[in-house]
Parts: structure tokens; sequence; C-alpha cells
């Protein structure tokens, strides 16, 4: 299927908006299996508009269009298909109650031009919006589809995905299935470089994102049955955990704090943190996960001196000689942080967050996780200076990790 994406509005083309649906939309199609062609741009000009649609119409089985929907008189996208295509407009009495309906939620009026959005060209299937206040729709006739989507993409990427996506695969007689990889403590240019080719693969497809502190592989496979897709994708896995091994988080989209939580439930194991740069991140990220309270005994931010002392026992000798940022405080944090609580393990961090506090020896950036076990006790060092909240996110996902790496080793 040979497709388009056909984006309509002065903005794009005056360089005051970037045209990220057209963007989502390739990336989209692009993973279904369906060759993206033309990405054209036109202005609120009916006459240019209409021009465009039947050139497009003419090389093209699918034609996606976007933006043009509202309530304004510059807004001609559907009247000008229907009229390039030599269809009527039609009111659709369902979509006006909707429009009723939600200006009434929002205790608005709702001025006689709104509802221009509700209506469609003959024949069109509907495609709710439930974000805002201009349905999409979709035209399959002659063996072209025309596809309308409004143009916020907090409107349209929900459309694309719940209501044209499915419609297309159907109509294809396919399914796609996805996968998506956690990876942690590799950078996303390295990544990409080490899959090399596997970037270009047609089906499955494979894509990286930046995920939350770790970098997220989405391959894709599609296929007449379920079980196909799976299959297909079983060779890009073994090459995917061959090329990271361990730096692999998880397989099912599920972030380090998940993992870590699971990991313990599964091992009958505890935790607590002790934390001082890290201010709570580590104790917040693991109580954000439903059931936390199974596994998580208890955290506490000990920034002070005194705090380390009092609250961990951590040695005002060690504070002297090696200072509060150091293997050595971080170590007796850790160890004290399980003596009290009781937890079978115990993370602690302390470090230099920045901008300011740095010195030669002890630079910003500088952070020590801790990791007390059973068995003894180990400290990471970690440097690398990037913004306060990076440092600190960075060491609180650092600490996680070391947890995540012992509980593996044990599994
Ligand atoms: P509305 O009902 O909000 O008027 P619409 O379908 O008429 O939606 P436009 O009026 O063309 O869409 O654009 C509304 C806003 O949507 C733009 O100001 C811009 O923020 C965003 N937008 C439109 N087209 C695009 C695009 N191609 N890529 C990214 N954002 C877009």
């Amino acid at each position: 299927m040979r497709s388009e994406i056909l984006s309509v509005g002065t903005e794009l083309l005056m360089g005051q908006i970037a045209n990220t649906d057209a963007q989502f939309l390739s990336r989209e199609l692009r993973e279904m299996g369906i060759g993206v062609y033309y990405h054209t741009v036109v202005g609120d000009n009916p006459a240019r508009l209409k021009e465009q649609i039947v050139t497009s119409l003419e090389r093209s089985d699918l034609l996606i269009l976007t933006g043009g929907l509202g309530p304004t008189p510059d807004d001609l996208t559907k009247e000008t298909a229907a009229e390039a295509l030599g269809l009527a407009m039609k009111e659709d009495p369902a979509s006006r109650q909707e429009l009723l309906a939600r200006f009434e939620m929002m205790g608005r009026e709702c001025t006689p031009n709104n509802f221009k959005q509700v209506w469609f060209p003959e024949g069109a299937k509907i495609l709710p919006n439930p974000n805002g206040t201009a349905p999409g729709c979709l035209l399959d006739r002659d063996g072209k589809i025309v596809v309308i989507l409004p143009g916020p993409p907090r409107e349209l990427n929900p459309m694309f995905t719940d209501h044209v996506k499915p419609y297309l695969l159907e109509r294809a007689g396919r399914i796609m299935v996805s996968r998506f990889i956690h990876i942690y403590g590799i950078g996303e240019s390295a990544i990409a470089y080490r899959l090399g080719d596997l970037l270009d693969s047609a089906n499955p497809t494979l894509a990286t994102y930046v995920g939350n502190g770790d970098i997220v592989l989405r391959a894709t496979a599609s296929a007449a049955a379920r079980e196909d897709a799976e299959s297909l994708l079983v060779p890009m896995e073994h090459k995917i955990e061959k090329l990271f091994g361990d730096s692999i988080l998880s397989w099912d989209g599920r972030e380090m704090p998940e993992v870590v939580l699971d990991l313990l439930k599964r091992h009958g194991a505890t935790v607590a943190c002790a934390e001082s740069c890290t201010g709570g991140m580590i104790a917040s990220s693991i109580v954000d996960i439903p059931g936390s309270s199974d596994v998580f005994l208890e955290g506490c931010v000990t920034y002070s001196n005194e705090a380390k002392m009092r609250r961990l026992g951590v040695s005002a000798k060690t504070l002297e000689l090696h200072g509060a940022v150091s293997e050595e405080t971080a170590r007796e944090m850790a160890e004290g942080m399980r003596r009290t609580s009781g937890a079978t393990y115990a993370l602690a961090t302390t470090g230099i967050a920045g901008p300011g506090g740095g010195t030669d020896t002890k630079p910003v950036g500088l952070i020590y996780v801790a990791l007390a076990t059973p068995e003894g006790t180990r400290v990471v060092e970690r440097r690398g200076n990037r913004s306060r909240t990076q440092n600190r996110r960075g060491a609180a996902l650092e600490a996680l990790d070391m947890l995540r790496k012992e509980l593996e080793k044990r599994s």
C-alpha cells in the first residue's frame, strides 16, 4: 500500500510550528509496513488544497490529511476533500448530540459555528474525538482510503492509534505485536551503534526512544496471526539479548522500580533506603508502584552529618576523615540502615548534586551509591556532572540497578 500525508495549515508553512503530526504518522505507518511516499504541506487555501488532494489520490492508496477541522471559516479540510471526491457534506446527528453534551459539560455556550465540526463527507466513518470538539473521519471507496484527522497532536495521536490503526490492520487482515524492551546504563547513540542494521529491519521493525532514565527499544512484527507475529520477533529478541545482556531491564515495558519490586517479591526479600543527595527519590519511586508495601520497609533522608550519625550510626571519625561524600560514609549509611530497619537489603546514596559545592577532589556529580546485603556491602562511585535533577535521578536509578543486578544474580 502506498500512502502519503497531507498536512493543512498556514502556521506549518510559515514555520510557526513543526509538523510533528506527519512525523508521528510516518513512524506509525512504517511500523505497520505501509510505505509513506510523500509529506506535503498546504496552507489554509481551498483551491491549492483541492488540487493537492486530487494529485495525491492519483498516486497513493492511502491519504491522511491533518488539521483544519475546527469551527473557524478557514478550517476547510473536510469540505475541500468532499469537493475533490465529488461527495456532498452531511450532518452526523450522533456527533451533534455529543458536541452539545460536551459543551454542556464544560458549561460553555455552543455557538452555531461549532456545528460545522459535525458535518462530514457522505459515507464517511466518523472517528470519535474524546480529547477535542472535532471528530475525524475516514472514507474507504474505489480502492482509496482518505483519513481526515484533527491537527492538535493530543487529539490526532489517540485517534490514529485507537481507530485508524485497527481499521487499516483489519482491512489488511494483519495483527501487530510489539515488545517494549527497556535498557539501562547505555546511551541511545551507543545502543543505535550496536544495533546497526537491525534498525533497518522491515518486519519486525525496531526503533529506539529515550525513556524515563533508560532507553526503550520498540520491536514490532506484523503477520496474519498473532503466533506468526510472535515468532517473527524471536530472532530479533535473541540478537538484542546477545548485544545488551544484563543491561536489559525488562522485555515487557516495566521500568526500573517495578522490575526491582518484582524481583524482591520473587525472592521474598525486603528493602530500606538511606538517602542523602537523592532526597527521597529512591523511596518515592518504589512507593509509586502499587503493592510496594510488601517489600519496602522504610526510607529516610539523612541530609546532615548529624542525621547520618544519629539515625544510621555513621561514625564521627568516618565523617571527619573521609567526609560525607565518600565511599566509607555511603557504606556506613547502608549498613546502618540495614541493621536498624531489619530489611534484607539497604541502599544508600551520598554525593554532590550541584551546581555548587564541588571541589577539585570532589567535583559536582561525584556520587557514592551503596548496597548492603546479608553477605556484605558494595559501593560504586559515579561521576559525570549534569543538571542537579539529572545527577540526583541518575544516582537513584544507579542504586536501584545495583539491587536489581544483585537479585538477578541470585535468581
Ligand atoms: P482545532 O479544532 O483545534 O482548530 P484543527 O483540526 O482545526 O484543530 P488546526 O487548526 O489546523 O487543527 O491546528 C490546531 C493546532 O494543532 C495548531 O495550532 C497546532 O498547535 C496543532 N497542529 C496542527 N497541525 C499540526 C501538525 N501538522 N503538527 C503538529 N501540530 C499541529
